[in-house]
Protein backbone atom coordinates (compact mmCIF):
# COMPACT_ATOMS: atom_id res chain seq x y z
CA UNK A 1 0.00 0.00 0.00
CA UNK A 2 1.14 3.21 -0.68
CA UNK A 3 1.60 6.42 1.63
CA UNK A 4 -0.51 8.41 0.28
CA UNK A 5 -3.30 5.47 0.05
CA UNK A 6 -2.44 4.98 3.46
CA UNK A 7 -3.13 8.38 4.67
CA UNK A 8 -6.39 8.37 2.85
CA UNK A 9 -8.00 5.39 5.08
CA UNK A 10 -6.59 7.08 8.50
CA UNK A 11 -7.37 10.83 8.04
CA UNK A 12 -11.39 10.50 8.74
CA UNK A 13 -10.91 8.30 11.77
CA UNK A 14 -7.74 10.04 13.78
CA UNK A 15 -9.17 13.59 13.12
CA UNK A 16 -12.86 11.87 14.11
CA UNK A 17 -11.44 10.47 17.07
CA UNK A 18 -9.32 13.23 18.37
CA UNK A 19 -11.61 15.82 18.10
CA UNK A 20 -14.65 14.27 19.70
CA UNK A 21 -12.32 11.82 22.05
CA UNK A 22 -10.42 15.45 22.93
CA UNK A 23 -14.04 16.88 23.53
CA UNK A 24 -15.36 14.44 25.53
CA UNK A 25 -12.35 14.38 27.69
CA UNK A 26 -11.86 18.51 28.10
CA UNK A 27 -15.11 18.41 29.09
CA UNK A 28 -14.82 16.08 31.53
CA UNK A 29 -11.98 17.40 32.87
CA UNK A 30 -14.17 20.54 33.56
CA UNK A 31 -13.30 23.00 30.42
CA UNK A 32 -16.05 25.36 29.39
CA UNK A 33 -17.96 22.89 26.88
CA UNK A 34 -18.89 26.10 24.70
CA UNK A 35 -15.17 26.76 24.29
CA UNK A 36 -14.25 23.14 24.00
CA UNK A 37 -16.42 23.02 20.77
CA UNK A 38 -15.32 26.41 19.57
CA UNK A 39 -11.60 25.47 19.76
CA UNK A 40 -12.68 21.97 18.20
CA UNK A 41 -14.86 23.25 15.36
CA UNK A 42 -12.09 25.49 14.58
CA UNK A 43 -9.40 22.93 14.33
CA UNK A 44 -11.55 20.43 12.56
CA UNK A 45 -12.05 23.71 9.87
CA UNK A 46 -8.47 24.62 9.48
CA UNK A 47 -7.26 20.53 9.36
CA UNK A 48 -10.46 20.30 6.41
CA UNK A 49 -9.22 23.24 4.54
CA UNK A 50 -5.67 22.21 4.11
CA UNK A 51 -5.82 18.28 3.19
CA UNK A 52 -8.41 19.86 0.48
CA UNK A 53 -5.65 21.28 -1.21
CA UNK A 54 -2.85 18.52 -0.24
CA UNK A 55 -4.65 15.89 -0.97
CA UNK A 56 -8.10 16.70 -3.36
CA UNK A 57 -10.70 14.40 -4.43
CA UNK A 58 -11.27 16.39 -7.48
CA UNK A 59 -8.73 18.71 -7.95
CA UNK A 60 -11.14 21.45 -10.16
CA UNK A 61 -13.52 21.58 -7.25
CA UNK A 62 -11.26 23.79 -5.42
CA UNK A 63 -12.02 26.55 -7.72
CA UNK A 64 -15.01 28.49 -7.96
CA UNK A 65 -17.46 27.34 -10.65
CA UNK A 66 -19.76 31.26 -10.10
CA UNK A 67 -19.92 29.77 -6.78
CA UNK A 68 -17.87 31.22 -4.08
CA UNK A 69 -19.53 34.66 -3.19
CA UNK A 70 -23.13 33.14 -2.60
CA UNK A 71 -21.41 30.26 -0.28
CA UNK A 72 -19.38 33.10 1.44
CA UNK A 73 -22.75 34.89 1.79
CA UNK A 74 -24.42 31.71 3.34
CA UNK A 75 -21.99 31.41 6.39
CA UNK A 76 -22.82 34.56 9.09
CA UNK A 77 -26.38 33.63 8.47
CA UNK A 78 -26.14 29.68 8.74
CA UNK A 79 -24.00 30.40 12.35
CA UNK A 80 -26.16 33.46 13.49
CA UNK A 81 -29.12 31.63 13.02
CA UNK A 82 -28.08 28.50 14.55
CA UNK A 83 -26.54 30.18 17.31
CA UNK A 84 -30.07 32.27 18.11
CA UNK A 85 -32.22 28.47 17.53
CA UNK A 86 -31.26 26.66 20.29
CA UNK A 87 -31.01 29.08 23.61
CA UNK A 88 -34.98 30.16 21.93
CA UNK A 89 -36.14 26.80 21.80
CA UNK A 90 -34.85 25.57 24.98
CA UNK A 91 -36.09 29.18 26.73
CA UNK A 92 -39.55 28.64 25.17
CA UNK A 93 -39.48 25.29 26.21
CA UNK A 94 -38.74 25.92 30.20
CA UNK A 95 -40.87 28.98 29.43
CA UNK A 96 -44.17 27.16 28.46
CA UNK A 97 -44.54 24.56 31.00
CA UNK A 98 -40.86 23.35 31.69
CA UNK A 99 -39.34 20.30 30.75
CA UNK A 100 -40.99 16.92 30.14
CA UNK A 101 -38.95 15.88 33.00
CA UNK A 102 -40.47 18.61 35.60
CA UNK A 103 -44.07 17.36 33.86
CA UNK A 104 -43.41 13.84 34.78
CA UNK A 105 -41.99 14.23 37.84
CA UNK A 106 -39.18 11.70 36.79
CA UNK A 107 -35.72 12.60 34.95
CA UNK A 108 -36.12 11.50 31.20
CA UNK A 109 -32.54 12.79 30.71
CA UNK A 110 -29.81 9.75 31.87
CA UNK A 111 -27.58 12.60 33.93
CA UNK A 112 -26.36 9.94 35.50
CA UNK A 113 -24.33 7.99 32.47
CA UNK A 114 -21.04 8.76 31.29
CA UNK A 115 -20.41 11.58 29.36
CA UNK A 116 -19.44 9.53 26.32
CA UNK A 117 -22.74 7.49 25.84
CA UNK A 118 -24.91 10.32 26.86
CA UNK A 119 -23.25 11.94 23.55
CA UNK A 120 -24.14 8.95 21.62
CA UNK A 121 -27.64 8.99 22.96
CA UNK A 122 -27.91 12.24 21.93
CA UNK A 123 -26.85 11.63 18.30
CA UNK A 124 -29.70 8.91 17.90
CA UNK A 125 -32.09 11.12 19.11
CA UNK A 126 -31.18 14.20 17.14
CA UNK A 127 -30.30 12.19 14.13
CA UNK A 128 -33.91 10.81 13.79
CA UNK A 129 -35.50 13.93 14.05
CA UNK A 130 -32.83 15.52 11.70
CA UNK A 131 -33.59 12.28 9.29
CA UNK A 132 -37.02 13.08 8.95
CA UNK A 133 -36.41 16.90 8.49
CA UNK A 134 -34.20 15.94 5.82
CA UNK A 135 -36.13 13.25 3.77
CA UNK A 136 -39.43 15.94 4.19
CA UNK A 137 -37.21 18.36 2.45
CA UNK A 138 -36.53 15.60 -0.82
CA UNK A 139 -40.16 14.76 -0.58
CA UNK A 140 -42.54 17.39 0.16
CA UNK A 141 -41.91 20.18 -2.96
CA UNK A 142 -42.82 23.11 -0.62
CA UNK A 143 -39.77 22.03 1.11
CA UNK A 144 -37.73 21.14 -1.52
CA UNK A 145 -37.84 24.53 -3.03
CA UNK A 146 -35.62 25.67 0.08
CA UNK A 147 -33.33 23.02 0.42
CA UNK A 148 -32.76 23.10 -3.56
CA UNK A 149 -30.19 25.60 -3.13
CA UNK A 150 -27.83 23.68 -1.14
CA UNK A 151 -27.91 20.76 -3.97
CA UNK A 152 -27.50 22.65 -6.67
CA UNK A 153 -24.12 23.04 -7.18
CA UNK A 154 -21.80 20.79 -9.43
CA UNK A 155 -18.91 20.78 -6.87
CA UNK A 156 -18.54 19.66 -2.80
CA UNK A 157 -16.13 21.32 -0.63
CA UNK A 158 -16.25 22.27 2.64
CA UNK A 159 -18.45 25.31 2.48
CA UNK A 160 -21.47 23.34 0.68
CA UNK A 161 -22.06 22.50 5.11
CA UNK A 162 -23.14 26.21 5.73
CA UNK A 163 -25.00 26.63 1.61
CA UNK A 164 -28.40 26.17 3.12
CA UNK A 165 -31.69 28.73 2.62
CA UNK A 166 -32.46 30.69 6.27
CA UNK A 167 -35.35 29.03 5.84
CA UNK A 168 -34.00 25.33 5.96
CA UNK A 169 -31.51 26.67 8.48
CA UNK A 170 -34.31 27.38 10.60
CA UNK A 171 -36.47 24.46 10.05
CA UNK A 172 -34.03 22.14 10.26
CA UNK A 173 -32.52 23.92 13.75
CA UNK A 174 -35.83 24.00 15.79
CA UNK A 175 -36.11 20.43 14.67
CA UNK A 176 -32.87 19.54 16.31
CA UNK A 177 -33.14 21.63 19.34
CA UNK A 178 -36.56 20.34 20.38
CA UNK A 179 -35.57 16.46 21.69
CA UNK A 180 -32.59 17.40 23.64
CA UNK A 181 -34.36 20.37 25.27
CA UNK A 182 -37.47 18.82 26.19
CA UNK A 183 -35.78 15.59 27.48
CA UNK A 184 -33.33 18.09 29.57
CA UNK A 185 -29.86 17.01 28.28
CA UNK A 186 -27.14 19.19 29.87
CA UNK A 187 -25.08 22.05 27.82
CA UNK A 188 -22.20 19.59 27.91
CA UNK A 189 -24.02 17.17 25.76
CA UNK A 190 -25.91 19.78 23.56
CA UNK A 191 -22.25 21.39 23.23
CA UNK A 192 -20.97 17.84 22.40
CA UNK A 193 -23.40 17.58 19.68
CA UNK A 194 -22.89 20.63 17.98
CA UNK A 195 -18.92 20.08 18.15
CA UNK A 196 -20.10 16.75 16.31
CA UNK A 197 -22.28 18.17 13.87
CA UNK A 198 -19.22 21.07 12.74
CA UNK A 199 -16.67 18.06 12.49
CA UNK A 200 -18.63 15.75 10.51
CA UNK A 201 -20.33 18.16 8.53
CA UNK A 202 -17.08 19.93 7.23
CA UNK A 203 -16.15 15.81 6.59
CA UNK A 204 -19.52 15.62 4.84
CA UNK A 205 -19.11 17.98 2.26
CA UNK A 206 -14.87 18.25 2.32
CA UNK A 207 -12.94 17.82 -1.07
CA UNK A 208 -10.72 15.32 0.46
CA UNK A 209 -10.09 11.86 -1.49
CA UNK A 210 -10.62 10.02 1.95
CA UNK A 211 -11.45 6.28 2.72
CA UNK A 212 -14.25 4.65 4.71
CA UNK A 213 -14.57 0.71 4.67
CA UNK A 214 -16.45 -0.09 7.48
CA UNK A 215 -17.19 3.10 8.56
CA UNK A 216 -19.40 3.65 5.86
CA UNK A 217 -22.00 2.08 7.82
CA UNK A 218 -22.20 4.56 10.27
CA UNK A 219 -21.16 7.92 9.06
CA UNK A 220 -23.30 10.12 6.48
CA UNK A 221 -19.69 11.94 5.30
CA UNK A 222 -17.57 11.83 2.06
CA UNK A 223 -18.17 9.13 -0.41
CA UNK A 224 -21.46 8.82 1.31
CA UNK A 225 -22.83 12.16 1.18
CA UNK A 226 -21.51 12.30 -2.61
CA UNK A 227 -24.40 10.04 -3.66
CA UNK A 228 -26.85 12.48 -1.98
CA UNK A 229 -25.66 14.67 -4.13
CA UNK A 230 -25.88 13.43 -7.51
CA UNK A 231 -28.15 14.65 -10.51
CA UNK A 232 -29.63 11.20 -10.42
CA UNK A 233 -32.36 11.66 -8.45
CA UNK A 234 -32.56 7.47 -7.39
CA UNK A 235 -29.32 8.15 -6.33
CA UNK A 236 -29.56 11.40 -4.59
CA UNK A 237 -32.65 10.22 -2.28
CA UNK A 238 -30.62 8.17 -0.14
CA UNK A 239 -28.01 8.92 2.67
CA UNK A 240 -30.15 11.32 4.40
CA UNK A 241 -28.07 11.20 7.75
CA UNK A 242 -26.54 14.57 8.31
CA UNK A 243 -23.85 12.72 10.66
CA UNK A 244 -24.11 9.30 11.05
CA UNK A 245 -26.42 6.66 9.13
CA UNK A 246 -28.14 4.90 11.38
CA UNK A 247 -31.75 5.95 10.63
CA UNK A 248 -30.92 5.40 6.81
CA UNK A 249 -30.02 2.06 8.10
CA UNK A 250 -33.41 1.29 9.69
CA UNK A 251 -35.73 2.95 7.29
CA UNK A 252 -33.65 1.32 4.10
CA UNK A 253 -32.33 4.34 2.79
CA UNK A 254 -28.47 3.45 2.43
CA UNK A 255 -27.04 3.69 -0.82
CA UNK A 256 -23.44 2.82 -1.97
CA UNK A 257 -22.01 1.54 -5.11
CA UNK A 258 -18.97 -0.89 -5.24
CA UNK A 259 -18.33 -0.20 -8.88
CA UNK A 260 -18.24 3.57 -9.14
CA UNK A 261 -16.57 5.82 -6.33
CA UNK A 262 -18.95 8.87 -7.32
CA UNK A 263 -21.75 9.96 -8.72
CA UNK A 264 -20.22 11.35 -12.32
CA UNK A 265 -22.39 14.38 -12.00
CA UNK A 266 -23.63 16.33 -8.99
CA UNK A 267 -26.25 19.05 -9.25
CA UNK A 268 -29.85 19.07 -9.95
CA UNK A 269 -31.57 18.21 -13.19
CA UNK A 270 -32.61 20.74 -14.74
CA UNK A 271 -31.25 23.28 -12.51
CA UNK A 272 -33.02 26.71 -12.67
CA UNK A 273 -31.69 28.01 -9.54
CA UNK A 274 -29.55 31.61 -10.21
CA UNK A 275 -26.38 32.31 -9.38
CA UNK A 276 -26.59 35.14 -6.98
CA UNK A 277 -27.59 34.67 -3.43
CA UNK A 278 -29.92 37.56 -2.93
CA UNK A 279 -31.88 35.75 -6.21
CA UNK A 280 -31.35 32.09 -4.84
CA UNK A 281 -33.28 33.73 -1.23
CA UNK A 282 -36.03 34.30 -3.24
CA UNK A 283 -36.69 30.81 -5.17
CA UNK A 284 -38.59 29.28 -2.40
CA UNK A 285 -41.50 32.17 -2.74
CA UNK A 286 -41.77 32.22 -6.35
ZN1 LIG B 1 -30.47 16.80 0.74
ZN1 LIG C 1 -24.96 18.14 1.39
Amino acid sequence: MKVSELISWLIFPIIVTAVLGGGVWAIEAGHEPSVVAGIGTFVSLALVVVLERLLPFRKEWNHSQGDLLADLLYLPSYFGINALVQPLVVAGIVLGGGLLSDAMNTPLWPTEWPLLLQFVLACLAVEFFDYWAHRWMHEVPFLWRFHAIHHNPKRLYWMNATRAHFGEVIFRGILNAVPLALLGAGGEVLALVGLANSVLGLFQHANINFKLGPLSWIFSVGEMHRWHHSVRIEEANHNYGSNFLFWDVVFGTRYREEQRDSPEQLGIENDQIPASWWAQLRVPFK
